[in-house]
């Protein structure tokens, strides 16, 4: 965790780390999941993705993370598309585009030790040994507001909450530019959804991580992005300014999903 970023350094706005342009996909199935969308996340921007569920949420997560290739369009990381064979390249997107997922209790080996899970990133991708990957999981550890022996305990000492963190530490642990976070506080009480919401906030501005945070819960994106996309059946219906968004929706499935939360943030 050094050498970190501020937001608002000399043009970090200006950097796209991960681009979509008109990207389809279509499963197996023959589901068409996405249809000609594009999305250009720069240097510590965030950018909320919603839409109900079917939407094409997790679909388009999976294309950003690389699980999945676009049946048509392009993914571009730092400006070029990713080649599979160029080992470096893909271990350098690896280490630099992280997620963290729903369910804090399924995510975390029960086995082993806090301080092998969080670090176990760097040891895949070969930047540290042991003793290093180590020495960066207690850091990065600390940076989620874990007690300072956590490392050493077992998943099932800790929450729902303190999961999420000890799987937040695991995903900032490389260093990434970029943070994808799909349904991260879902799983949480009220109270520990702010407390993990907040984390996120304090992460993005300490290291300016760019986020993309995947919900169906309107008022989380409001709490931590500028940027909101609104996806309906595979295709975006209406993308920009977060609170344009909440306030003054173009489209009528918009307006559905944002009075379908019980309160609005604002
Ligand atoms: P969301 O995350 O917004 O709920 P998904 O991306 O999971 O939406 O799904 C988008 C569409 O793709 C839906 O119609 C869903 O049924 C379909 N789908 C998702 N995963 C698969 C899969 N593994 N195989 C076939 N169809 C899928």
């Amino acid at each position: 965790m050094t050498d970190p970023q501020p937001l608002g350094a000399p043009d970090s706005g200006s950097v796209p780390i991960l681009e979509l342009e008109d990207v389809g996909f279509r499963y197996r199935s023959g589901t068409a999941a996405l249809e000609g969308v594009s999305l250009t996340i720069r240097t510590g921007e965030a950018v909320g993705i919603v839409g109900e569920s079917g939407a094409g949420k997790s679909t388009l997560l999976r294309l950003l993370l690389g699980l999945d290739r676009p049946t048509i369009g392009a993914v571009r990381f730092d400006g070029s598309p990713l080649d599979g064979r160029d080992r470096r390249r893909v271990r350098r997107f690896r280490a630099s585009v992280q997620a963290v997922f729903q369910d804090p209790y399924s995510s975390l080996d029960p086995r082993q030790r806090i301080d092998r899970i969080v670090g176990e990133p760097l040891r895949s991708l070969g930047l540290e040994d042991a003793s290093g990957a180590a020495r960066r999981a207690t850091a990065a550890l600390e940076a989620v507001g874990l007690p300072q022996d956590a490392g050493r305990r077992y998943p099932h000492e800790f929450s729902g909450g303190q999961r999420q963190r000890i799987a937040i530490a695991r995903a900032i642990v490389s260093n990434p530019r970029l943070l994808l976070a799909d349904e991260p506080v879902s799983a949480l009480d009220m109270t520990t959804r702010i407390q993990v919401i907040d984390l996120l906030a304090e992460l993005r501005e300490q290291y300016g991580l760019a986020l993309v945070l995947v919900s169906h819960d309107l008022g989380t994106v409001a709490a931590l992005c500028e940027r909101t996309l609104v996806l309906q059946g595979g295709r975006v219906v209406e993308a920009g300014d977060t609170a344009q968004i909440l306030h003054d929706p173009r489209e009528p499935y918009t307006r559905r999903l944002i009075s379908s939360i019980p309160r609005l943030p604002r």
